[in-house]
């Protein structure tokens, strides 16, 4: 960084060191709606444009380095080029991209799925996560002959009609714009963690036919899912014969090689994956148990008398897909890569909440696994960093918090050499390292230190003190 760039405000270091990105993005403008392709890519005044990464760095097209922790978002549990699976993918590329026939790599993919995840004794390939919540669901209703599906709020599954609200906005369950309100009224969205609700609406109801949840919380984990709330709700649902669908497109296979429900021997019905499950291709899966599954099973349906769920995609279980997800697979299935990441990430949560404490700044960065949040503590409260107890957390106090220092806190860490996931924190990988800790230590002190400058923070106070809340 030069020296007028470290004198001068967050936003202008900002445009001073992305002015490639800058350009790009007044060209996308022109032709992409919004000048992006993913929501989670808006940000002011635009965002970085990637150009390679490798491990757990990244760079963008002006030549800045990042210690990544938008991994892929969430697929890259490795780190970006892992050899093992760009061998893998070139091997497929060289053998043909799309054999409109069945291939063996799908059962090796299939196979390994199965022997890794608890509940999956049948696998259906699709192209993503959404399309794996969206056939879960179906599966669901087709099995139980209900038609609701219990969410909850700000839980997500993806942005197709039955998932697109309730997670950001729409809190109450109501239609967002362009989904039908019958179609959203089939789905109720409840507040989180609370396992008397989900009781009280399946007996009143009578017509849930699942209760779908991301296990670790909402957004990997920002409004936390306690695992008494997993068991809980298994509980229930096993109870009235509802089903359970753990939504691990983003915990499976990083959790642990079996997912959360492996963590803690809490198994659903169902189980939706992506992004790991296809090693940083595209690709995702419904698993479950082989009585739901069998409705995609014609030959099972006829048997039984009954209508099969048509299921096309022309992209299920793609060849090269289906090469980089094993690859990925066999070494999570015979590494340490998934407990490697999660102690790298509660070494980093650590570190962060020091800086906190050292820096006066009363907010904490929580969150299990490979996972870290960013609680900014919006309503002020007395918190101590290192001790904050995340179960304070709740959808109430998300609201709150203060977009546009958020929006800078991003900046400033960009310009400190950080890619965060959005405002929220990030995703650690295996390929991450202790020098990369290191950086990113020294990177949120420069970065509280830059938003206090501009008034964006509390003065400096000590938290030592401060009771744990
Ligand atoms: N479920 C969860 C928990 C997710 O985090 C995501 C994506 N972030 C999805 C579903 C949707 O997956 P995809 O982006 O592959 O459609």
């Amino acid at each position: 960084m030069t020296e007028r760039q470290a004198r001068s405000g967050i936003l202008e270091t900002y445009l001073a060191r992305t002015q490639r990105s800058a350009a790009r993005y007044r060209e996308a403008q022109e032709v992409l709606p919004g000048g992006i392709v993913h929501d989670s890519r808006r940000m002011k005044p635009y965002g970085i444009y990637g150009d390679r990464a490798l491990g757990s760095r990244k760079w963008d097209i002006d030549g800045n380095e990042y210690v990544d922790y938008y991994g892929g978002h969430g697929a890259l549990l490795l780190g970006h080029q892992h050899p093992e699976v760009l061998k893998a993918i070139h091997a497929q590329l060289g053998k043909g991209m799309h054999l409109a026939a069945s291939h063996e790599l799908e059962i090796r993919w299939a196979r390994l799925i199965v022997d890794m995840v608890p509940s999956v004794e049948r696998v259906r390939f699709t192209a993503s996560g959404t399309e794996a919540t969206q056939l879960a669901m179906r599966l669901a209703r087709a099995h139980t002959g209900r038609s609701r599906i219990i969410r909850f709020q700000t839980h997500f599954h993806g942005w197709h009609d039955q998932a697109a609200f309730g997670v950001h906005d729409h809190l109450d369950g109501s239609a967002s714009v362009g989904v039908l309100p019958e179609v959203a009224q089939a789905t109720s969205v409840l507040p989180p963690n609370d396992v008397a609700a989900v009781e009280r609406l399946i007996v009143e109801r009578k017509d849930v036919a699942a209760v779908m949840i991301e296990p670790v919380g909402s957004s990997s984990g920002i409004v936390p899912t306690p695992p008494e709330v997993l068991s809980g709700l298994r509980e229930v649902t096993r109870k009235h014969g509802v089903l359970l669908i753990f939504d691990e497109v983003v915990t499976g296979f990083r959790v642990a090689p079996g997912g959360v429900q492996a963590y803690y021997n809490i198994i659903p019905d169902l189980t939706t994956m992506a992004k790991i499950v296809a090693g940083g291709m595209q690709g995702g899966a419904v698993g479950g148990r082989k009585d739901i599954l069998d409705w995609l099973d014609h030959d099972a349906c006829q048997v039984a008398g009954r209508e099969f769920i048509n299921h096309h995609g022309t992209h299920n279980a793609h060849p090269v897909s289906a090469a980089a997800g094993i690859a990925t697979l066999e070494i999570i299935r015979t590494t340490d890569a998934c407990e490697k990441a999660s102690a790298t990430a509660a070494t980093l949560r650590q570190r962060m909440n020091e800086v906190l404490e050292e820096e006066g700044v009363p907010w904490a960065v929580y969150g299990v696994h490979s996972f870290f949040n960013i609680h900014s503590n919006p309503r002020g409260d007395p918190i101590r960093p290192t001790r904050f107890d995340a179960s304070t957390i709740t959808v109430e106090s998300l609201k709150a918090r203060n977009e546009s220092m958020l929006g800078k806190l991003r900046l400033a860490m960009l310009n400190n050499g950080v890619d965060l996931k959005g405002w929220r924190g990030g995703l650690v990988s295996s390929a991450h390292t202790a020098e990369d800790i290191e950086w990113t230590v020294d990177a949120w002190r420069k970065s509280l230190r830059a938003l206090r400058e501009e008034g964006e923070l509390p003065a400096s106070r000590s938290t030592k003190t401060a009771a744990t809340a």
